[in-house]
């Protein structure tokens, strides 16, 4: 079976890439790319080296594991908080994790030492976004505790934004950042390697010149696979949005009401849909469903084309404005934002097909 399947134009991801690191580089921030959104698909990763990041961050250490295994011999960050039970896996596998719990450091330390290593941590703190992180206040304490264990080195200072509540980026919360690195530095008696300040929301604060000068590093995945910030969710400058492309195929074309025939409850999902009266209409049943996408992000590449609805394995479109364009067998197109990206990228139902758009012309 052919479909569906996700075209990943590695070229544009590539190029995203080159941009991105570019941009933050100028203003004195090293770039690790993201892969969590790809599932550490390994040739993604690598079209983000090219690009020039110089670090691969992932959530999941499976994903990290298959990087390894497919040869990617760049520093790996593991960016969702170790389980104090995968400590020794976490040790082996990663040089740099974010943490912070002091359990968890416990355990880390006591696996770096059996594994002869030292396992390097970036602290994270919480700006107010209320996910990771320990509440500003506890940054002393836990440090003072910390600076006991012998396996770990505390090398940096973290914050997530944008990712559980929304909150963005300001000025003022990288100033509290660095203001709290300046203190972890004094405690420590040393420099911190990385002051790991931003994801894609962070993007439009450096541009707008505000990013204060000690933050050094940041975590990007949805700007280099997607092509946005994530404050607004606009595009990018000179990055694309289509690196990724959903396909999938016409199963059923026929005209039909677009308003439901009989007394109604609810649908496969428990919800009760608002269907819109346009009349009779000519509709489009695909195979591609919720456990390949979340419909409520994808966006037919063709403008005739009206997502209705869906359930497990159908999308059902509104295809009045493409008649006679569209025919039973034929490919759809599809362009994705994050979440409809995530569960595509995650369902094994949708092969993935990495490609070169530029392979012909590539010198060796
Ligand atoms: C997912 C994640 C990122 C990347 O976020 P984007 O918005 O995709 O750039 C950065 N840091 C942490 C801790 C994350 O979990």
């Amino acid at each position: 079976m052919t479909y569906p399947y996700l075209s990943i134009d590695l070229d544009k991801i590539e190029h995203n890439a080159r941009t991105i690191v570019g941009f933050c580089g100028k203003h004195g921030i090293e770039v690790a790319g993201v892969t969590k959104l790809a599932c550490g698909h390994p040739e993604v990763a690598q079209a983000m080296l090219r690009g020039g990041v110089t670090m691969i961050a992932d959530s999941r250490l499976e994903n990290i594991l298959r990087l390894r295994q497919a040869g990617i011999a760049a520093p790996m960050m593991l960016l969702r908080l170790p389980p104090l039970s995968g400590v020794e896996e976490v040790v082996a596998s990663v040089a740099i994790s974010l943490n912070s719990e002091f359990a968890v450091l416990e355990g880390l330390s006591h696996a770096a030492r059996k594994h002869g290593t030292r396992h390097e941590v970036i602290l994270m703190v919480d700006l107010g976004d209320l996910r990771e992180g320990v509440w500003p206040d506890e940054l002393n304490p836990l440090v003072e505790q910390a600076l006991r264990l012998p396996g770990i080195n505390i090398v940096g200072l973290g914050a997530n934004m944008a990712c559980l509540a929304g909150v963005v980026p300001t000025e003022k919360t990288m100033l509290r950042l660095v203001s709290l690195a300046d203190g972890l530095e004094s405690q420590l008696d040393t420099k911190l390697k990385w002051i790991s300040g931003i994801n894609s929301s962070g993007l439009e604060l450096i541009a707008s010149g505000k990013m204060p000068k000690k933050i050094n590093h940041a975590r990007i995945g949805e700007a280099i696979l997607l092509g946005r910030e994530t404050v607004h969710r606009n595009p990018w400058p000179d990055t694309h949005q289509d690196a990724f492309i959903l396909h999938a195929e016409v199963l059923e074309l026929k005209t039909k009401p677009s308003v439901s025939v009989g007394e109604r409850s609810q649908d496969a999902f428990g919800e009760r849909p608002v269907l819109e009266d346009r009349g009779t209409i000519l509709r489009a049943l695909v195979n591609v469903g919720r456990e390949d996408v979340d419909q409520r992000g994808i966006k037919p590449i063709d403008p005739g084309l009206q997502v209705l609805g869906a359930s497990s394995g159908y999308l059902v479109l509104d295809a009045s404005a493409s008649a006679g364009k569209i025919k039973v067998g034929e490919e759809l197109s599809f362009f994705l934002n994050y979440g409809a990206l995530l569960r595509a990228m995650t369902s094994e139902y949708v092969k993935k097909r990495p490609w070169h758009e530029s392979h012909s012309t590539r010198s060796a």
